[in-house]
C-alpha cells in the first residue's frame, strides 16, 4: 500500500478505533524482558499460543543457566527443553544460530545497540537473522526498546481487515508499515495488545460478535453485513 493511499480519514479511523478499545479494554501493561530473551520467547511463540510459548520458555530458562548456555548447548538438549512449543526441531536450531549470529556480529550477547538506529535499520538487522520475521523484529523494537513498530499477528491482521484498516488482499507482512504508518504516534504497543484482545474476545476468526461490538460502526464488514441484510 503507498504512503498516497493512507489518507487522513483513515488515520483518523485509527485513532478513533484505538480510543474506542483504550475505553473497551483500558491501557494495557506488558512484561519488559531484554532485547535477546524477547527475540527467543518469540522465536518460540510461532505458530503456537501463549501457555505452550511460556511453558517451553520457563523450562529453557531451568535447564541452561544463560543464553552463551543455550548457543553452547547440544542441540537436541534445547530441542528437547523447548518441546512443548511444537516445531521444536525447527525452533530450537533457529534459537541456536541467532545467538551465534549475534555474539559474531556483536562480540557478546546483547542487541542493545538496535535502540538507537533507525527502525528500518534496526528491522533489517533483525530479519537478516534466519527464523526472524517482520513481526518477530517488530516485538523486539517496540516491546525492548520502545520503537515505533507494530507487530502484526493473526489477529491483528483479521481485525484490521474486517475493519477496513487495510486493503483486503494485504498480506500480514506488509501490514507491518502500513500500521506503523497509521498509528497514533506512541500507541503501538496498547493499539497493538488491545487489537489482540479484540480478535480472541469479541472478533474471532468463524463467529466474530459484531452485535456486541463496539467497534461496529466504523467496521466495513459489519456494514457490508448490515447491508445485505
Ligand atoms: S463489528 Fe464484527 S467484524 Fe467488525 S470488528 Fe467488531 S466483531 Fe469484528
Amino acid at each position: 500500500m503507498s504512503e498516497a493511499a493512507i489518507t487522513p480519514a483513515l488515520r483518523r479511523k485509527a485513532a478513533r478505533i484505538h480510543a474506542l478499545l483504550l475505553k473497551e479494554y483500558g491501557a494495557p501493561r506488558w512484561t519488559r524482558l531484554d532485547g535477546v530473551s524477547e527475540m527467543v520467547a518469540t522465536i518460540l511463540s510461532q505458530n503456537t499460543n501463549d501457555g505452550n510459548r511460556d511453558l517451553a520458555y520457563t523450562r529453557l530458562r531451568a535447564r541452561f543457566n544463560t543464553w552463551e548456555d543455550v548457543r553452547d548447548a547440544k542441540t537436541d538438549d534445547v530441542i528437547e527443553a523447548i518441546r512443548p512449543a511444537g516445531l521444536a526441531n525447527q525452533k530450537g536450531p533457529r534459537i541456536q544460530q541467532a545467538l551465534k549470529r549475534i555474539t559474531e556480529e556483536r562480540g557478546a550477547l546483547n542487541i542493545d545497540f538496535l535502540a538507537a538506529l533507525p527502525v528500518a535499520e534496526a528491522r533489517a538487522w533483525l530479519t537478516s537473522i534466519n527464523g526472524i520475521g517482520p513481526k518477530t523484529a517488530a516485538i523486539v523494537l517496540l516491546f525492548c526498546y520502545d520503537r515505533p513498530a507494530f507487530p502484526v499477528d493473526t489477529h491483528v491482521h483479521r481485525v484490521t481487515g474486517r475493519l477496513g484498516l487495510r486493503p483486503e488482499n494485504l498480506s500480514a507482512d506488509d501490514t507491518h508499515t502500513l500500521m506503523e504508518a497509521l498509528c497514533p504516534p506512541g500507541a503501538e504497543g496498547p493499539f497493538h495488545l488491545n487489537l489482540i484482545r479484540h480478535g480472541r474476545e469479541v472478533c474471532a476468526a468463524r463467529r466474530p460478535m459484531c452485535e456486541a461490538c463496539g467497534l461496529r460502526a466504523l467496521c466495513d464488514f459489519a456494514v457490508g453485513r448490515t447491508a445485505d441484510s
